[in-house]
Order: C-alpha cells, then sequence, then structure tokens
C-alpha cells in the first residue's frame, strides 16, 4: 500500500489541505491519505487556536464521504510537541509494509533544516511537495530521489486567512467544506475576541 501522511495543525482543514491530497493521490498514485492534526507543532510559537478535539472534528467531518481519506489521531494522543519522526516510526510499525509519503506544503519544505530527526523522516518517508507560491529549493541535504515535486498552480488558502475572515463574519464559501463551516458556526469557534465582562457581584 501506498500511503500519504498529511500532517497539520489544520485549524482549521480548509480547500488546500484537500486539494494537497488530490494532487498527491493523482500524481502518486497514493491508496489512501492519513490527515494527521498535531497536537503542538514545533515550529510555531502560538497554541492552535481550537482545541485537539475541535480540530480533530473539524478533519472527520472535512473527509466525510472520501474513502481512501483518513483521520489519524496518533498525535493528539501522544499529546505535547508533535514530532514528525516519531509519527512515521508510529505509523510503520503499524502499517507493516506500507510506503509512507509525507505531503507538505512548500513553505513547510523550507523549514525542514529544523525539524527533529531529518535523517530519519527521509529513511521512512518519501517527501511530495505541494508548490505553495515561495521558493521551491530543495534545502541542503535533502536526497531529491527522495523528493516528488507535485504539479500545481499555488493555491492561495491558509487556516490563517480562513480565521481571519471568521473573526471579520465574512463569508468562507469555498474556503472550507460546508461540514467545516456548518460547524465553526455551531461550536461558535475563531469568532471575534470577546472581553470577558465581569457582572457587580462574581
Ligand atoms: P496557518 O495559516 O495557521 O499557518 P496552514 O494553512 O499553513 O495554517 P497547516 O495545517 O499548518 O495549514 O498546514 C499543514 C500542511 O499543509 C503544511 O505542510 C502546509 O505547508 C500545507 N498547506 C496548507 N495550505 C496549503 C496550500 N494552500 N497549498 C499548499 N500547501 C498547503
Amino acid at each position: 500500500m501506498r500511503t500519504g501522511v498529511l500532517g497539520g495543525t489544520f485549524d482549521p482543514p480548509h480547500a488546500g489541505h484537500l486539494r494537497m491530497a488530490r494532487l498527491a493521490q493523482a500524481q502518486l498514485g497514493l491508496d489512501r491519505v492519513l490527515f494527521v492534526p498535531c497536537h503542538a507543532q514545533p515550529l510555531k510559537d502560538t497554541l492552535p487556536s481550537a482545541s485537539p478535539f475541535h480540530r480533530a472534528a473539524m478533519v472527520a467531518l472535512a473527509l466525510a464521504s472520501k474513502p481512501g481519506w483518513l483521520l489519524e489521531t496518533a498525535e493528539l494522543e501522544r499529546g505535547g510537541i508533535s514530532y514528525t519522526a516519531e509519527t512515521l516510526e508510529a505509523l510503520a510499525a503499524a502499517r507493516r509494509g506500507d510506503r509512507l509519503v509525507l505531503i507538505m506544503g512548500s513553505d513547510s519544505l523550507l523549514t525542514f533544516p529544523y525539524w527533529r530527526r531529518q535523517a530519519d523522516i527521509l529513511a521512512l518517508a518519501g517527501l511530495a511537495i505541494v508548490p505553495r507560491g515561495g521558493p521551491l529549493d530543495l534545502p541542503q541535504g535533502v536526497d531529491p530521489r527522495r523528493v516528488h515535486l507535485l504539479q500545481a498552480r499555488p493555491l492561495r488558502v491558509s487556516s490563517t486567512l480562513v480565521r481571519e475572515r471568521l473573526r471579520r463574519h465574512e463569508p468562507v464559501i469555498g474556503l472550507v467544506p460546508r461540514a467545516v463551516a456548518a460547524y465553526i458556526e455551531r461550536q461558535g469557534l475563531y469568532g471575534p475576541a470577546r472581553r470577558k465582562t465581569l457582572r457587580r457581584n462574581d
């Protein structure tokens, strides 16, 4: 089995994430794609805005009725800082014989030199890179034979953009799946920062 592994914060999941899975599946003939929400991203200095529970629920909603696309909660269950090498080791142990492909945007590839245990990551998985508009240089030390550059025009959507639009009460139709937009609204996620009001007798 060829298994794609798409790690991210998914805060919230958006059309760009789903397109990454589609591109990797079509161009690399993957049998399935695992979406792996992180607990805490080592290279981001802020914690996710939505809780692990809500991010996992939104990913599950985004993947509903997509055969072969699965939510993988290993990093959320492990807790702490989510290191990709540990995740790939766990996946490889649980799915012996699978060939793993780590799918990431070109902005993530640029940060790859700062990832923990890069050599182990490259031994455990090939990399599939989705262009995101910035430079596409391969960082030093990354064996080009382990890297597939997927063919696609950059799609300018990000979780940051979605969160900003929601904060300003702007529509996010087309940016996130409908079921995810409905969930965000129902749960009151990503609203404008609310000031805590204290009543006189509190
Ligand atoms: P944020 O805006 O909060 O930083 P994000 O949109 O980058 O979030 P993440 O969940 O952090 O989303 O990203 C997970 C992975 O998906 C990363 O490898 C990132 O590069 C990639 N990615 C996200 N959006 C796109 C996109 N539009 N095109 C290509 N890759 C993307």
